[in-house]
């Protein structure tokens, strides 16, 4: 493959990776027998080798996975006609023992140099492309650039759609409680999307999007404003709100005046707002990121670390960078105590959080085994469906009244 890829650069030609899969390989194994299944892949292999040039390479790279490379294409469109060639021979029928099999494959075409310079950038290609035909119907084929077009088509729809929404409000906010065992209550902010045709969307389906194109500017700093007018509005005064901070946020410049203003606007006392940070975000400890942080706590506000266990964090940087609490993930706390590995690691981080003296706060709790087994080790609060799930201002007001918090 290499070498053909720098002879068609020396040339200026084109060549194109066909990744084919058959479709429905599994069950021919499993009901006739590995030796049936040997003979398909023969046939395969020699229909293969029947369809292209002698220039062309075919390969089976493993399992029922066929390559063909095919060289000196004059346009990529060329190679759709080998695919579409090679697909149709492949879902000729097989006759095995009297039986006639009936299978097809599905191809995935990457081309040189359009969808990728290099071998493994290519093979990569071709085989997304494959997947995306088999999801799409299979015994037929995809290119990769088609695969990409959609992908930067829906990366688009979701973009406009997220600048629309800024406009027509359309974000809102929902508050889950977070229980300390000892009574107290805070409310973390967690945003939502009201689609006017999909309904409410969570943030794990916009997000990423939100923070790559720089709109999670914007859309966080309604949040933050909206937050603290809320809490300092209608919580009762013992109650704090945590708003979460993306990297793109944290690391804007202009971010820690921007929560003094919003505390200053909102009247809310710095010491009601506590900010959740992912471990990402401040993980490089730099300079810059400690002086941000410290800033932050100097006006008065809380830190804390979220999603604690899923990255590498220095366990050093945990004090260091000025951080009250961390916020053991969600996953590290699903199935406890009986998942033995979770209950070691999330025991070992009750441990470091008393000794580093911060507490530590579990996410995601969903049982009363989980939770009688944290509080039993020492975790200062909960947060999970099992205590509430995130609810509208009405419904936490409620629930604060319900509790006598405050
Ligand atoms: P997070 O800060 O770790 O928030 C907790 C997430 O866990 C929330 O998901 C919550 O609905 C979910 N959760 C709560 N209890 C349970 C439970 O018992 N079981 C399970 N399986 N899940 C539970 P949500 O609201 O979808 O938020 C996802 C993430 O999006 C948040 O994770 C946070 O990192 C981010 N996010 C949410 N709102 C904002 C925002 O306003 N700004 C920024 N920058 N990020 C936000
Ligand atoms: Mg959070």
């Amino acid at each position: 493959l290499e070498r053909t890829l720098l002879r068609a650069a020396h040339r200026h030609s084109r060549a194109a990776l066909v990744f084919l899969d058959l479709d429905g390989f599994k069950a021919v194994n499993d009901r006739l027998g590995h030796a049936a299944g040997d003979t398909v892949l023969q046939t395969m292999a020699d229909r293969l080798r029947a369809g292209t040039r002698s220039s062309d390479l075919v390969a089976r790279i493993g399992g029922d996975e066929f390559t063909v490379l095919v060289q000196d294409l004059a346009r990529a469109d060329d190679a759709a006609l080998v695919a579409r060639g090679l697909l149709e021979r492949m879902a000729e029928g097989v006759t095995l023992d009297d039986e006639e099999l009936s299978l097809s494959a599905s191809a995935g075409i990457s081309v040189f140099p359009e969808d990728g310079s290099d071998a493994l950038t290519l093979m990569r290609h071709a085989d997304l492309a494959m997947y995306r035909a088999k999801q799409e119907g299979k015994n037929d084929y995809r290119f990769f650039i088609t695969v990409m077009s959609e992908r930067a088509r829906e990366r688009m729809a979701l973009l406009d759609g997220m600048r629309a929404a800024l406009e027509r409000d359309e974000f809102e906010i929902v508050y889950q409680p977070i229980v300390r065992r000892e009574g107290g209550v805070s409310l973390e902010a967690l945003l939502r999307w009201r689609h006017p045709e999909l309904g409410l969307i969570a943030p794990e389906s916009f997000i990423a999007q939100a923070e790559e194109s720089g709109l999670i500017l914007p859309i966080g700093s309604r949040v933050l404003k909206a937050a603290t007018r809320f809490a300092a509005t209608s919580l009762p005064p013992g109650v704090r709100v945590v708003v979460n901070l993306s990297s793109r946020e944290f690391l804007q410049p202009g971010i820690v005046g921007e929560v003094e203003e919003a505390l200053r606007t909102s009247g809310l006392s710095a010491s009601r707002l506590e900010l959740d940070l992912s471990e990402s975000t401040v993980m490089t400890g730099n300079a810059e990121v400690k002086e941000r942080l410290l800033r932050l706590r100097g006006l008065g506000i809380e830190l804390a670390l979220d999603d604690f266990g899923t990255g590498f964090f220095s366990i050093s940087h945990i004090r260091e960078l000025s951080f009250c609490r961390l916020k053991v993930d969600r996953s590290l706390v699903a199935g406890l105590p009986d998942h033995v590995e979770h209950a070691m690691q999330v025991e070992a981080i009750l441990v470091l959080a008393r000794s580093l003296g911060v507490e530590a706060i579990a996410e995601g709790v969903e049982t009363v085994a989980e939770r009688d087994f944290l509080e039993e080790r020492g975790c200062a609060g909960v947060q999970g469906y099992l205590v509430s799930p995130p609810l509208d201002t009405e419904d936490a007001l409620a629930f604060l009244e319900g509790r006598g918090a405050g």
